[in-house]
Order: C-alpha cells, then structure tokens, then sequence
C-alpha cells in the first residue's frame, strides 16, 4: 500500500513526498482512516513507529478539510518533553508545506513564557505543548482561549503519567471543549492509562500493533 490509497489530499501527499515517506507504516495505516473518519482511538505505538506522522497526518488532514475563516487554535498535541514537541512540530511543518497558511505554535518549558504568550494570542491551527506549561498558559492568560479547540492528541501518555502529570492532564481535561475528537498513543497500557482513556476518551477505537 501507498500513501494514495488513504485518500489523503494532494498538499498533503506533497508533504510527505518531501519528507521521503513513500508508504505508511502499519500504525500509519491502521491510524489514519480512523482518525480521518472523526473517532477518539487509543493506539499502542513505540517511538520508532512511525507514530508522529500517524496523528499529524490526519490532523493535518482535518484541518484543511474544514479551514475556520477567523485565527483560531484548533488542535492540541500533548508530549512529555520540549524535545518531543519541537521533533512533533517539524515534522508537522513539513507535512504542511503545501498548505497556505497552516500555522503552529509551542507551549513549553524552557522556552521565554512572554514570548510564547505572544505566539498563543496569534491563535496557531496547531499548538504543541508539554502538559506542566500549557496549564501554566490556560490558567495564567486570557489571551490563549482553548473553546475552539476540536482536537487533543495526546503523545506517550504512559511517559506522561510516569513523569508525574496525572493531575495536570486530568486538569486539560476539563478544561478542553467536551465535543472534541481524542487521538492517544502509549508505547504501554496500565490502570493509569486506563483511567486517563475513560476520562478523556469517548467509545475509542483500540489499535494495537
Ligand atoms: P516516530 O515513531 O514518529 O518517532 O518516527 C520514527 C522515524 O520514522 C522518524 O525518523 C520518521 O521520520 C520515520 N518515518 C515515519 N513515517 C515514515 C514513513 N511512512 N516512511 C518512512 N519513514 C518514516
């Protein structure tokens, strides 16, 4: 199988030709359709999977798909580390080439907060953040307003919970519109993670590869 067969738009197969994939991974396969098709899934995926471009595909995909005539932060990624979310962020970038006007932002620790708060009023489609400063960002500024979010990834939610954000997570949670689609990926699943998807998720669809 190819990238052509998922059905995907042309912008966005350019991206990926650019960044030198020529055919998903299975996690891509199994993931894309599901998402595309609007459910919450919770994936069992390891870092090497391919699992970044398996939810910034399609997110990126819904994005255009749908384009919001005024600025507006649409798509929360949750990841463990500023690391993690600028690798999520390039990746993005790169898969969005093609698309006029696509804009991203980060939420993250050890980034200057003023500067970011600044980037978050421009409103970016896309915003990737580490749990622990997006809390900071929602609870502190006025001026970053999650109502028009519609979709939460939420990236190695067992490395999250292990680093201690169960509360914080539990706090995005609630704060977040309950009318959203949830994508979550862990590499492991435990009760904690159990509880996270009964809080977050709605009738997921379980992938595991
Ligand atoms: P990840 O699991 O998202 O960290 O991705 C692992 C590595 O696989 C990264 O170096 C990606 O650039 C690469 N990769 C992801 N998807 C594909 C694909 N469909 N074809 C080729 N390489 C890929």
């Amino acid at each position: 199988a190819n990238f052509n067969s998922l059905s995907l738009s042309r912008p966005v197969l350019k991206g990926l030709a650019t960044l030198g994939y020529t055919k998903p991974s299975p996690i891509q396969s199994a993931t894309i359709p599901v998402a595309l098709s609007g459910k919450d899934i919770i994936a069992g995926a390891v870092t090497g999977s391919g699992k970044t471009a398996a939810f910034m595909i399609p997110v990126i995909e819904r994005l255009l798909f749908k384009s919001a005539k005024i600025a507006a932060t649409r798509v929360i990624v949750l990841t463990p580390t500023r690391e993690l979310a600028i690798q999520i962020s390039d990746v993005g970038k790169k898969i969005g080439k093609f698309i006029n006007g696509i804009t991203f932002g980060l939420a993250v620790g050890g980034l200057n907060l003023r500067q970011q708060e600044q980037e978050l009023k421009a409103r970016p489609d896309i915003v990737i953040a580490t749990p622990g400063r997006f809390i900071d960002h929602i609870r502190n500024s006025a001026s970053f307003n999650v109502d028009s979010v519609e979709i939460l990834v939420i990236d190695e939610a067992d490395r999250m919970l292990e680093e201690g954000f169960q509360e914080e997570l539990n706090e995005i949670m609630q704060l977040l519109p309950n009318k959203r689609q949830t994508l979550l990926f862990s590499a492991t699943m435990n009760s904690k993670i159990k509880q996270l998807v009964s809080l977050s998720l709605r009738k997921p669809v379980r992938i595991m590869i």
